[in-house]
């Protein structure tokens, strides 16, 4: 018996992350005051991260997009469910009317936004889908939020993603984590987090999010979360009986 339950258990797969590059191709996201591009910035951070999460040997990766594709995304939540993700994690750039607005941005989905400018950032990322969401879909998944056990767990997701982002990095944080109405995370049927990573309408920050360096500390930074959210939540592959 016990020889058994030692045989299901570790043919038992790793999590399953799905990195999410935002934009690409043909959509540049936002623009960014030094000229950096969103498409590239949220590219080089979301292939290290990959990278990262792959050497650790605790979880399988995949990625939206590995090279500058333009991709929908519909498509890209589609991707997310099909393949059986356990947590979905989407990394973007900010922009925003003041460059005095800087610092790091994390969401997870709610039906409201809690004020005007984070309505138009959803509008602005929420544009580059072509797709229209259905009205009932949409209805049918905000009802269900707060039964789901996927929304509790992107919520203790992107509290943790958030903590560390901002106290490992020494960034600041704005407002804590927050809740808004992204396409693409009301189309991901698991936890799902948006990340902003940095104003890029701001010229330090834009300047430094255009750096290899610190795609690949911010990338790190969120892996890290990553494996700490997969250990936390037991997502992690069960240890063999007698270990
Ligand atoms: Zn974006």
């Amino acid at each position: 018996m016990q020889l058994i339950l030692a045989l299901v258990l570790t043919a038992s797969p790793l999590p399953l992350i799905v990195v999410d590059a935002g934009h690409g191709g043909a959509q540049d996201g936002a623009v960014g005051i030094c000229g950096a591009k969103e498409k590239d910035v949220t590219l080089g951070i979301a292939t290290e991260l990959a990278r990262i999460l792959v050497a650790s040997g605790k979880t399988r990766v995949l990625l939206t997009r590995a090279d500058d594709a333009t991709i929908d995304l519909k498509e890209r939540a589609r991707f997310a469910n099909d393949s059986g993700a356990d947590l979905f994690v989407s990394v973007h750039a900010n922009s925003g009317s003041h460059e005095r607005s800087h610092g790091i941005e994390t969401y997870f989905l709610s039906r409201t936004m809690s004020d005007r400018r984070i309505a138009k950032l959803v509008a602005r990322e929420n544009e580059t889908s072509k797709v229209e969401v259905a009205k009932d879909e949409t209805t049918r998944v905000l009802d269900n939020l707060s039964l789901s056990a996927s929304h509790g767990e992107s919520a203790r997701f992107a509290e943790r993603l958030h903590t560390m982002l901002t106290r490992e990095l020494g960034l600041p944080g704005r407002r804590g984590v927050l809740q808004a109405p992204f396409f693409v995370l009301l189309a991901a049927r698991m936890p799902a987090v948006l990340v902003e990573t940095g104003f890029l309408t701001n010229n330090d920050e834009c300047k430094r999010l255009a750096s290899l360096e610190h795609q690949e500390s911010l990338a790190k930074v969120i892996a890290g979360a990553i494996l700490l959210h997969v250990a936390r939540e037991e997502l992690a592959v069960a240890k063999p009986a007698g270990r």
